[in-house]
């Protein structure tokens, strides 16, 4: 693939006003969402291959959120298209102002592994709705999605309008060596520092959708059963692989015990006794992650769980018994079935770890009082959060899903996608059958008239 070709065959097609037409843009997305829809079994198909995702997981999230943004954006695409008109300022009477929504042009997404084909697809629906063209580079690590993906896009999109390139790190920095418009990357913290410095380049604007080590609080107050039930869902869905799943544990002291026996029997309820053999229990994506993991379980208590198999890529749902903050398993993002529990009993014992890490992607309050779980969520900054449940909020489209500080920089959902794909260009026009002199030089004798006129209008 000749990218350097590609990208400026897709510059010449936006240049040329080829995707401005709103009504082109619409029709576009309706063909995508009945190839979508038409592929939604080889996609479940290939994420099975890919890493043993379950079909049900797999439709509840990707192939199904995918198609409610689908249907979302192109039931308001024109609404969101359409320039907003803003009140005017008085002091330019008589005028009228508007926001219009500016497509940025060539927009490049990269994509990771872990929902590989809903958080390409999300980002794509979004550029393209917005009249941008995008290349889309899907991660080497799903290449059954990888392909099923650029085969749904191919079917629908002529390659200076959409294109999926793929490939690995060295197709990743061949791309980002081109001059972009925009860049969306999701991925690692690591690789994200890489792509902002590519954009810096250029100035060129960035949203990266990236991880963290997202603490869960559980408070003695909780409903402890509810509590465990809603955490063992939350971290051990796409086998601990999401972003937004709680990273570590921190159960108030006098609710331990209990909370580690709900957990216990919830796993049990949901994976079985060996939950290796549960056909909903996925695996690690690859060998290098399950090694990286395996290492984390080295010389550490396990209060459920503990077993692997590399053959098979395979952890069992893993509860860790206090951990040193030291330990391999608190140094980063663990990113897979694994959990330490660590006991508090004071608030600044949470202070003093929650504070020790980078500001998360998430972060979960278990509680019944309503005042401490309102001041856990704004005493901590973190991307997006829940309370009395985990990874919910990123289910609502109206909220804005994205991180701060090291988790992340921009947010997107819903219309918020289509606005972020979009510069928002301010124009004013001024009408011509009055023309107040007062602002035209000569100045001299006006500064009184000024000074009234901007104390009334400011
Ligand atoms: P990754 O950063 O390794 O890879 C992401 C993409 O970047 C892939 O397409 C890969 O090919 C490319 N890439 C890898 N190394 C590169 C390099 N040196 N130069 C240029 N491109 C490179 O991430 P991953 O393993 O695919 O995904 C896991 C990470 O993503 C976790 O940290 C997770 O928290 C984060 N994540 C964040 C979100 C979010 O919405 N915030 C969602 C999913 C995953």
């Amino acid at each position: 693939m000749n990218i350097p070709a590609l990208v400026q065959a897709q510059k010449n097609h936006f240049a040329d006003q080829q995707t401005k037409n709103v009504s082109v843009r619409k029709q576009l997305l309706k063909r995508l969402l009945t190839v979508v829809l038409e592929k939604e079994k080889e996609i479940v198909d290939a994420l099975y291959l890919d890493f043993k995702k379950s079909e049900y997981e797999s439709v509840m999230t990707e192939t199904s959120i995918v198609i409610s943004e689908l249907k979302r954006t192109i039931k308001n695409i024109n609404y969101w298209a359409k320039p907003q008109h803003v009140t005017p300022a008085l002091l330019n009477f008589p005028s009228s102002s508007k926001i219009y929504k500016e497509p940025y042009g060539a927009v490049l997404i990269i994509a990771p592994w872990n929902y590989p084909y809903q958080l390409a697809l999300v980002p794509l629906i979004g550029a393209i709705a917005a009249g941008n063209t995008v290349v889309l580079k899907p991660s080497e690590l799903t290449p059954n999605t990888s392909k099923i993906t650029k085969e749904i896009i191919e079917s629908v999109f002529d390659k200076k309008l959409v294109a999926v390139v793929e490939g690995g790190v060295d197709v990743s920095t061949e791309l980002l060596a081109e001059r972009w418009d925009y860049i969306f990357f999701t991925g690692s913290v690591q690789v994200g520092k890489i792509v902002a410095k590519a954009a810096a380049r250029f100035l060129t604007p960035v949203t990266l959708e990236l991880g963290g080590k997202n603490p869960c609080i559980i408070d003695k107050t909780a409903n402890i059963k509810l509590a465990a039930k809603r955490i063992v869902w939350g971290k051990f869905i796409n086998g601990g692989q999401t972003c937004i799943a709680p990273d570590y544990l921190l159960i108030h002291k006098s609710v331990k015990d209990d909370f580690v026996s709900c957990f216990k029997s919830e796993i049990e309820i949901a994976y079985g006794k060996n939950p290796e053999d549960s056909k909903d229990y996925p695996r690690i994506v690859n060998q290098r992650n399950f090694d990286r993991l395996a290492s984390m379980l080295e010389n550490e208590t396990f209060l459920v769980g503990g077993k692997t198999n590399r053959e098979d890529n395979y952890i069992a749902p893993t509860l860790i018994d206090e951990p040193s903050l030291d330990s391999e398993v608190m140094k980063g993002e663990i990113f897979g079935p694994i959990s330490p529990v660590i006991s508090y009993e004071t608030e600044k014992d949470l202070e003093n770890i929650i504070h020790k890490y980078e500001k998360p992607l998430a972060l979960y309050v278990f509680s019944g009082n309503k005042k401490f779980a309102n001041k856990m969520i704004t005493k901590y900054s973190f991307g997006g959060g829940t309370i009395n449940d985990t990874t919910v909020h990123f289910a609502n489209h109206h909220l804005p899903f994205g991180g701060v500080g090291e988790s992340g920089i921009g947010s997107y959902h819903g219309k918020q996608t289509f606005d972020l794909f979009s510069h928002k260009k301010g124009v004013t026009r001024r009408y011509n059958w009055l023309d107040l002199p007062m602002r035209y030089a000569p100045y001299k004798g006006k500064l009184k008239t000024l000074k009234t006129f901007m104390k009334l209008f400011s």
